[in-house]
């Protein structure tokens, strides 16, 4: 018969355990953050159309404004 519980000392790996939890809960909710931090800055600031001023997504060709197309200007 193996047994896991008549090991003295349970009450030290339910601490253990509890302190591992929180650590992974913790732990999670960093990576959560880091990645809708890296997501929002993934996407990329709105362009701006040089002809009307009108903010456009980043992923946008055309003006939704004035149809003026949208040329990325580059760096
Ligand atoms: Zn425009």
């Amino acid at each position: 018969m193996v047994s896991f519980i008549s090991t003295p000392g349970g009450w030290e790996l339910l601490l253990i355990g509890s302190c591992f939890l929180v650590f992974a809960g913790v732990a999670v909710a960093l990576v959560l953050v880091v990645a809708m931090l890296l997501r929002k800055s993934s996407a990329g600031p709105a362009v701006i159309c040089g002809g009307c001023g009108q903010s456009n997504p980043p992923t946008a060709r055309f003006c939704s404004r004035c149809g003026q197309s949208i040329e990325k200007s580059p760096s």
